[in-house]
């Protein structure tokens, strides 16, 4: 399965992306994720971007693509496939990767389709652990005093999840990734679905979507 997700900061995104990835066992490459690890093991993209986040800048796209390109020709992705998360985030990146993968290279974008209205209530409750990552909200804290159920680590509130940086990242996807969508669309490779209602509701419709994609 070679499969795109795509969607607003809070469309489930993220969950959706681990949860098909346990279903189908195939990897999941999150760009987030990888630039997270980056800077926390100081690598030299890390240190970069590490630099580039403390001017206040936008991470190049050159830097995301590299590391992403690098990380698709790995043994897992080759044999494998890959569900692609935070990537392409722009119609100049779906270029590079269509270039890279060749035309039938990619299976299926999948959109996942929110109200930002929506997307910042869920965001602004979102809290994740400082130290494995791991997602929970005012909803559904840890058990423990805002101390991490898998590692112990601190969970807190990341400056990205406050409402303004919020706001500023759904402006971006609107100028920057609904092309991206649309670019997908005219190639018939989108499939757009509903991210409202539970997380297994959301992903059954994925998995309908995907029917004939994955056997
Ligand atoms: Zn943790």
């Amino acid at each position: 399965m070679r499969l795109v997700v795509l969607g607003r900061q809070g469309s489930g995104k993220g969950t959706q992306c681990v949860l098909l990835s346990r279903y189908y066992a195939v990897p999941h490459i999150s760009t987030g994720d990888m630039l997270r690890s980056a800077v926390k093991a100081g690598t030299p993209i890390g240190l970069k971007v590490r630099e580039i986040i403390g001017r206040g800048a936008l991470i190049p796209d050159d830097i995301v693509t590299d590391m992403v390109f690098n990380r698709l020709m790995e043994g897992d992705v080759r044999n494998l496939g890959f569900i692609l998360d935070g990537f392409p985030r722009t119609v100049a990146q779906a270029e590079a990767l269509e270039q890279m993968l060749g035309e039938s290279g990619l299976d299926r974008a999948v959109e996942l389709d929110v109200p930002s209205e929506l997307t910042i209530r869920r965001l602004t409750a979102r809290r994740v652990c400082s130290d494995c990552g791991a997602i929970y909200s005012t909803h559904k804290p840890p058990k423990f005093n805002w101390t991490c159920d898998i590692c112990g680590g601190e969970v807190v509130q990341r400056d990205d999840d406050r409402e303004e940086s919020i706001r500023k990242r759904l402006a971006l996807y609107d100028t920057e990734t609904l092309p991206v969508v649309q670019w997908y669309e005219k190639r018939s490779l989108l499939s757009r679905i509903t991210g409202t209602g539970s997380q297994s509701a959301v992903l059954k419709r994925i998995q309908k979507a995907l029917t004939g994609v994955v056997p």
